[in-house]
């Protein structure tokens, strides 16, 4: 019930689908409404895909009316009533799973009991991972070895140990979880979905292995789980519909974005986005990102999340009209795929989600990275020190993202970052390297290729376990 795990899920649903497999999504009827449109036009291709929706327990929980998305959750109060929510619908999805006897059953990491029900009814469950191998390894890295227990402050770096790369983190950009004492609550969600992914029959990851061979194997190997690659999942919209209306109504028409970007040269405009989340509530930081990219002077399209008509304090005084023809701001929900595939699109200014890195190197487009909370530091790591696709604009600090952030990113480095991102020679070699990793995901999505092939691996292991 966020939009970063139920935009994938819902492309992970449609692949099994095409491959032939009965694939019914289980959601709120709130989260449906942003799906409806796209899983209609699978329909219409003869796919045999539907929804079936359950009520989200609001009031039982104590959260406020159709609050069915992490979107609309302001409080750690609220997240904890939203997870007591999350826990009052295993009963309902029994009778569910009682009524539609599937033959196997994929649920997100943070459906905890999705196993014990799976288990309840014959069936495998197996885990969708929101992230992908090498940000898996590094967590598990951490928590088996604990190497942020043995610096002496916050600000000194550390390697993570027994990885095929050196990464080095500091404990700034570490979850909460790894520096102080968790709630009981929290700590306890934090066990069990740990051991909804242990406990499963395997994880379904969205990525391919061409991406993070070495992770894909270490998670495999070391870890020891089993694993899936089946992505880029992204991959399965196709046409301008699919992606521009790819989890929610896009806030500017497909065609006038998509005719500004034709008038831009290639690899010219800079895409800023923070995923579905951020809310830089800090009016500072927003002021700090425009008057960056006015300084650098680049072409632009910047996603803010702010309703139109909203007082614009953060906005610097003149700056539409002054960066008019160059920038364009959108407000509210963005088409992101259909932007980020178009050649105009040469760089993205990111906050490390790992739907949006995914979905930038799948469009051959390098990264300003800008990690703020999740697992967006380590995100952060494979982009710029293991790929070598992208730049950091000086993200230190995680923060929870019901938080208010704690330090502001300055124009210097907004105006640094971009322009090495996108001017000059290692602009050129970060692009060249983006580009063979987007021939290399579309090689994965094909028939024979590696994700191609994994998926239908697991297909042909479920029918088996079905006979
Ligand atoms: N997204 C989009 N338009 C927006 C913001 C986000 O289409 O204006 C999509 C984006 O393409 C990605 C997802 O929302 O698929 C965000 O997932 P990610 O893991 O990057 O970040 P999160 O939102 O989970 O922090």
């Amino acid at each position: 019930m966020a939009q970063g795990h139920s935009i994938p899920t819902v492309d992970m649903a449609r692949l099994f689908a095409r491959q032939g497999v009965k694939a019914t999504i289980v959601t709120t009827p709130g989260n449906a409404t942003h799906f409806t449109k796209t899983i209609e036009r699978e329909r219409e291709l003869g796919v045999d895909i539907s929804f079936r929706t359950i009520e989200f327990p609001c009031a039982e929980a104590g959260l406020p009316e159709a609050c069915d998305n992490v979107n609309s959750i302001t409080s750690s109060i609220m997240e904890m009533n939203f997870y007591k929510a999350i826990s009052l619908l295993q009963q309902p999805f029994e009778q569910l799973l009682e009524e539609c006897r599937p033959s196997c059953l994929v649920a997100d990491i943070m459906i905890s009991w999705a196993t014990e029900a799976a288990n309840k009814f014959g069936i495998p469950r197996l885990c969708f991972q929101g992230t992908g191998f090498f940000a898996l390894s590094v967590y598990y890295s951490l928590k088996q070895h604990e190497p942020h227990k043995s610096v002496t402050s916050d600000s000194e770096p550390f390697v993570v140990p027994g990885l095929p790369d050196k990464v080095k983190l500091t404990r700034h950009q570490l979850a909460n979880s790894f520096k102080v004492e968790q709630k009981k609550e929290v700590a306890e969600l934090v066990k069990q979905g740990i051991q909804a992914e242990m406990t499963s029959q395997g994880v379904l990851v969205n990525s391919f292995y061409e991406l993070e061979p070495a992770y894909v194997e270490h998670y495999r190997n070391v870890i020891g789980k089993k694993a899936w690659h089946i992505g880029p999942v992204s991959l399965c919209n196709r046409d301008v519909n699919d992606k521009a209306q790819r989890g929610d109504i896009a806030s500017i028409d497909e065609h006038e974005c998509l005719r500004w970007l034709e008038s831009k040269q290639p690899n010219s405009v800079l895409y800023i986005c923070f995923g579905s989340m951020v809310r830089f509530s800090a009016a500072d930081q927003l002021s700090e990102i425009a008057i960056g990219l006015e300084a650098s002077g680049q072409n632009f399209i910047w996603v803010v999340k702010k309703e139109d008509g909203e007082k614009e304090e953060w906005l610097p005084e003149g700056f539409e009209m002054r960066v008019e023809g160059r920038g364009l701001i959108i407000r509210g929900w963005a088409p992101q795929v259909l932007i980020l595939d178009h050649k105009a699109i040469g760089g993205f200014m990111t906050h490390c989600g790992w739907n949006s890195t995914l979905e930038s190197v799948t469009a051959g487009v390098p990264m300003v990275t800008w990690p703020l909370s999740a697992e967006q530091f380590y995100n952060e790591k494979l982009v710029t020190d293991v790929l070598k696709i992208g730049v950091g604009v000086g993200s230190q600090e995680w923060s929870h993202w019901t938080e208010e952030r704690r330090s502001i990113v300055k124009r210097d480095d907004v105006n640094i970052a971009v322009t090495k991102l996108l001017v000059g020679e290692d602009a050129e070699e970060m692009r060249n390297r983006a580009m063979a990793l987007k021939e290399m995901a579309k090689r994965a999505m094909e028939e024979g290729g590696s994700s191609y092939s994994d998926l239908n691996a697991l297909l042909e292991e479920l029918k088996l376990n079905c006979n």
